[in-house]
């Protein structure tokens, strides 16, 4: 890989995950997005990717029917997507494939058993686009039921305690780009433990965080635009172990990244 080649295109189509990148570290933001540099899929990325085909099958078919699938059968579907996600993962040293095949079932199983009876879907994976605050922004939508509430399914290695901020913006920004979205939103985390849990959490979108997407959107945008950007080494992320790009980080603003 040749550190900062030749840039692509000039921001101009945001999403949420690149806003919360880029806050994170603007470098990150600037080998990912504008380079493109590849950023190879873990286990753990895999993992929660599989368990979304699998849910988002189950759940399309249910638009018309109003049943779900029997969990074996979901199963099955999670099964074929994690064949096809095994083949272009790039496994850490402490990720074991089948541990996480089988840790994949069980939260699949736990899903359609605790959760999916319960949800009425309208729309299943939706990509949405529009203007906010006079920035063109995408994204794309786990589930909307059909009272008008965004869901979003997420696996995660803890017990989510409160709503974390990017998740706010990552869904006050959906509330804005869907038709019929009512402002109600519920994040169903599946939690990959010894023991796995489900937690599900509902809020509503207030105005102040329609303020934060009409504030940094605009915000990201321009700084993006302006072609300087720092490196975070103080970021959370901030690791051999978790950034792709740690090599290239280092050679264009020396130091050392850390290990893990
Ligand atoms: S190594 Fe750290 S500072 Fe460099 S791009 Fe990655 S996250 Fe940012």
């Amino acid at each position: 890989m040749t550190c900062l080649s030749a840039p692509s295109v000039m921001a101009d189509v945001l999403s949420a995950s690149q806003v919360r990148c880029f806050m994170d570290c603007q470098a990150r933001w600037w080998f990912k997005y504008r380079l493109r540099y590849q950023d190879p899929v873990t286990g753990k990325l895999a993992l929660g990717r599989a368990v979304h085909v699998a849910l988002a099958r189950n759940f399309e078919q249910k638009i018309d029917t109003y049943e779900d699938l029997r969990t074996p059968g979901v199963i099955a579907i999670f099964r074929d997507a994690w064949a096809e996600e095994r083949e272009r993962t790039e496994f850490r040293d402490d990720e074991d494939a089948t541990e996480l095949a089988a840790c994949g079932e069980i939260l699949v199983a736990k899903y359609m058993d605790e959760m999916a009876p319960m949800i009425e879907p309208a729309a299943v994976e939706v990509r949405v686009e529009g203007k906010i605050a006079g920035v063109t922004v995408q994204g794309w939508i786990d589930l909307l039921d059909v009272n008008g509430r965004i869901l979003d399914l997420k696996t995660a290695a803890r017990k989510p305690s409160s709503i974390a901020p990017e998740h706010r913006f990552q869904i006050a920004t959906y509330v804005q780009l869907t038709p019929g979205a009512n402002g109600e939103a519920r994040i169903d985390t599946l939690v990959k433990t010894k023991n796995p849990a489900l937690v599900s959490q509902s809020f509503t979108i207030t105005e102040q965080d329609v303020l934060a997407t009409r504030a940094l959107y605009p915000l990201a945008q321009t700084m993006m635009r302006s072609e300087r950007y720092m490196p975070n080494r103080l970021s959370m992320m901030c690791s051999r172990r978790n950034c792709s790009f740690w090599r290239c980080c280092q050679q264009e603003w020396g130091g050392e990244v850390p290990e893990s």
